[in-house]
């Protein structure tokens, strides 16, 4: 397992380890720039795929076409 305690991915800082394994894999409590928080896995967080607590992809759907929006929902 790495640990991943303390680091800053875009708008996410890790700030604890979960008690609870997402596919047998570490996942970390991590709060968000916009005061929120999200568990997210170890992985997701270091290849850049969840980058905050779901601010960031509401944040871009509001500026999107609602068929664009559509279309990237669920990723990031
Ligand atoms: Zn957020």
């Amino acid at each position: 397992m790495i640990d991943e305690l303390g680091n800053k991915y875009s708008r996410l800082y890790v700030i604890a380890l979960a008690d609870e394994r997402i596919n047998g894999q570490a996942a970390w409590i991590c709060e968000c720039q916009c005061g929120g928080s999200r568990v997210v896995r170890g992985n997701l967080l270091r290849k850049g795929i969840t980058r905050s607590c779901g601010c960031l992809v509401r944040e871009r759907v509001a500026k999107q076409a609602p068929m664009a929006a559509a279309i990237r929902c669920g990723h990031a």
